[in-house]
Formats: C-alpha cells, structure tokens, sequence
C-alpha cells in the first residue's frame, strides 16, 4: 500500500511537471473507485493546474476554483504519459495535460478521484487528520502535549491519524527504534526528552523512506512500491529473531492492534 512517503515522492514528481498547464480533456474508464467518481471532474477541461500539494495521503490539484483530490488506495500509481498511449485493464482514470496524460491505474479500485470547490480543511476526508509528521507543527512540545491524556501505547497513538497522519506500521516501528523507546510504553508515560527524540525519529525516518523512493523517480511518476523502497534497510521491521544492528540482541515481534511490532528489548528497554 502507498505509505506516505510514496506519496510524497509522487507529488514531488507531479507539481513541476503538471503546474502550469491547462486541463485539455478527462477520461473515466471505471467511476466505482472507493467512491464513484462525480460527473464534474468531466467538466475540468480548460482548467489550469495552479499546484499540487499534499495531505496526509491525499494529492491535492489546485484547479483555481476547486482541487481534484486523488488517492492511490491499497494499489493505486500515477504515471505520466504520452497522449494516445492505450489504456490497460486497470487504467481508470485520465487527466489530459495537452503533450502528456496523468493516468490512474488502480487494480483494488480502493483509490479516490474526487473533486471539491469548497474549503478544503473541511472536507469531510481532511477535516479531522491529525498533524503533519514532516511539517514544523509535530515537535517535542506538541507531542508531549498530545500524550498526555493518552494511556494506549506509544506505537498505537503513533500510527493514529486523528493525531498524526501517515505514520504507518513500518515508520512506526522504525521511529520508535531511533528514538530508544519501548513500542509499548502509555503515550502520556514519555518524557519530554523522549518526545523530543520522537519527533526527530519520526521525521527522519519519513525522510529516509522519501530519499529512497525519489532515487526511483524517472520520467514518470510511480507510486507503486517501486524498487527503491524495497531497497530501504531497516533497522527492526521485519527482523523478528536477527541481530539488531546496533547492540546484536535479537529483535522482537509482538502483535499490538492486530499489526506487527518490531523492537529491541536493549535498545529500547521499558
Ligand atoms: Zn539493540
């Protein structure tokens, strides 16, 4: 599935390549994706794209007068391509560019294609994410604010999009690794320096997982779990029983929320 990173590695691919030009015409093969896709993204043509930002693991097209709001779901990429190029099975959704066509192809249709001429911080999909892990507003304070009425382990508020969006399973055993702390310790139990480590492990983790995916980059734009992420070490996911590559103790699996945790018992006592 797209995690955050992906994301972001995609909108970076996308913004300069895409801000500028005039929506020349719009192709829905498939409209049942997560939601069906409305009929007035049929109506974009002549539009010109101002900008492409991102929220949590929404692409947000700013069209002037509204934003196309795209989402990748579990198997959802963006590529760009040269008009007339067919369209496989898969391929639901186009967005004409003139010379070059932003084409969605989404196998599990869980993705999103939506459009909105309203306030965007209160769209139903956007109003009630959590803070953004890579922006200024997640620092120690902030976290250690944020915790402090929360018993449920650190690795569970973590990977809560209520407080901060797109700190998936991976990212969340990882920043916890870096930062030295116990996946199961209650949230409101960390201390400020602990929360200052967290913070920083967070961001940088997301960033080494945005280098890794933009070494990938080319002259399309993929968002489909290409070979850099795959590519990523890391230090405690997906290692249950080898060394850890800081101390050598042997790293541990336990299930918190029906997902899998990965941690050190020595770097990251209790
Ligand atoms: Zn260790």
């Amino acid at each position: 599935m797209p995690e955050l990173p992906e994301v972001e590695v995609t909108r970076r691919g996308l913004a300069p390549r895409l801000k500028g030009r005039v929506i020349s015409g719009v192709a829905v093969r498939e409209p049942r994706l997560r939601w069906p896709v409305p009929r007035d993204v049929l109506a974009l043509a002549g539009r010109r794209v101002l900008g492409v930002r991102r929220r949590a693991k929404y692409l947000l097209v700013d069209c002037g007068d509204g934003h196309l709001i795209l989402h990748l779901g579990m198997s959802g990429s963006l590529r760009l391509l040269p008009p007339g190029t067919p369209a496989l099975k898969h391929d639901h959704f186009d967005l004409e560019l003139g010379d070059r066509v932003l084409r969605l192809r989404d196998p599990r249709r869980f993705g999103a294609v939506l459009w909105t001429t309203g306030d965007l911080a209160a769209h139903p999909l956007l109003a009630h994410l959590g803070i953004e892990p890579l922006s200024r507003a997640l620092d120690a304070r902030r976290l250690h604010a944020m915790t402090r009425a929360h018993r449920t382990a650190i690795k569970l508020f973590l990977m809560d999009a209520r407080r901060i969006v797109g700190v998936g399973n991976i990212y969340a055993s990882e920043s916890l690794f870096r930062a030295r702390i116990d996946p199961r310790k209650p949230a409101r139990a960390l201390s400020l320096e602990q929360c200052r480590r967290l913070s920083e492990a967070v961001k940088r983790t997301l960033q080494a997982a945005i280098r890794a995916g933009g070494s990938t980059l080319r002259d399309f734009v993929g968002a489909d779990g290409g070979s850099g992420y795959a590519q990523q070490r890391h230090f405690v996911y997906d290692r249950a029983g080898k060394d850890c590559r800081r101390c050598g103790t042997p790293i541990r699996k336990l299930a918190q929320g029906q997902r899998s945790t990965y941690f050190c018992p020595t770097c990251q006592k209790r």
